[in-house]
């Protein structure tokens, strides 16, 4: 089985409160703020591991997003998956989720014919989660997001997770699955894997690489949507711990809550 995880090069959260918005491009500023694996893509890697475990096959890594990116490109092979390409270009920069989702498709053609695409459910800084969507209907795939749990059974069986409750669903091959955060465990990454990654295969390919290409549709100025006025709120969290027995604590929260009833509250 062909398999490909799609994933994304975030701000690490714990420097969240560093980050800025860029007040002329209303972007993130992410100047001295470190890299990670986006935390939903991490369960999809991990789904992908157990798919090629249960199936056989090979799992390929793709990312769009700056050179220094490549950094979780190799933690991804250190995870044990078999190859890894970042799309990285000047052209795909500024891209909207319809851009980023349109290049993904384009690289993932270039690369290969997966019968299974792997992505999170949501990245956790843009957190638009359209991109699963999106890259399902550039394929021409079958595609499910909110995904728990992937099993091989007649096809792909996976389960999603609603509100209150689940459902299980079989697509058709290929196929791109969104999975969340609450997925599965991810696993510790062996020393055997790391050490493996220096042999593994790991490109940076440019929008030149791409096939049957339609430049008008990268980056900014292919992107039908863009940033508007960002607004910063100032976050004003007070913590207060609340002791006693349960009674004791109900009762607080119940005066808490009547003293800020109607204020607004971040
Ligand atoms: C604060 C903020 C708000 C934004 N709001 C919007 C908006 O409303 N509309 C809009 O069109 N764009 C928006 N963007 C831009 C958007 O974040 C980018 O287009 C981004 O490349 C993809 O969107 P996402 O992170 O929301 O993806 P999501 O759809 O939330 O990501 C889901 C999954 O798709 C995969 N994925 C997403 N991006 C990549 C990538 N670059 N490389 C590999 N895999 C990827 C990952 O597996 C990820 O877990 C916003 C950006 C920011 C920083």
């Amino acid at each position: 089985m062909k398999i490909a995880v799609s994933i994304k090069s975030v701000p690490d959260p714990e420097y969240y409160e560093k980050i800025t918005i860029d007040p002329v491009s209303k972007r993130l500023v992410r100047d001295g703020i470190p890299a990670v694996i986006n935390e939903a893509d991490l369960h999809a890697i991990e789904e992908a591991l157990r798919l090629k475990e249960a199936c056989g096959g090979t799992i390929t890594i793709v990312s769009m997003g700056p050179p220094a990116a490549i950094k979780q490109l190799k933690e991804a092979l250190a995870m044990g998956c078999d190859e890894a390409y970042l799309i990285s270009d000047r052209k795909v920069g500024g891209a909207d989720t319809l851009a980023t989702s349109y290049t993904l498709a384009k690289t993932l053609e270039t690369i290969g014919n997966f019968d299974v695409v792997f992505t999170g459910s949501e990245s956790a800084d843009g957190a638009t989660a359209h991109v699963p969507s999106q890259l399902g209907v550039w394929l021409k795939a079958a595609h499910a997001t909110n995904v728990v749990h992937v099993s091989a059974e007649d096809g792909i069986v996976v389960t999603k997770q609603f509100e209150n409750g689940r459902g299980r669903y079989r697509l058709s091959t290929p196929c791109v699955i969104g999975v969340t955060a609450k997925a599965n465990e991810v696993r510790f990454t062996n020393v055997r894997d790391i050490m493996e990654v220096k042999n593994k295969k790991c490109v940076v390919l440019s929008a030149a690489d791409l096939k049957d290409l339609d430049e008008s549709r990268l980056g900014l100025p292919g992107s039908p949507s863009q940033n508007g006025e960002v607004e910063a709120i100032e976050a004003n969290k007070e913590c207060i711990m609340l002791e006693g027995s349960e009674n004791e604590i109900a009762e607080k929260i119940a005066e808490i809550l009547k003293q800020t009833a109607g204020k607004e509250t971040l």
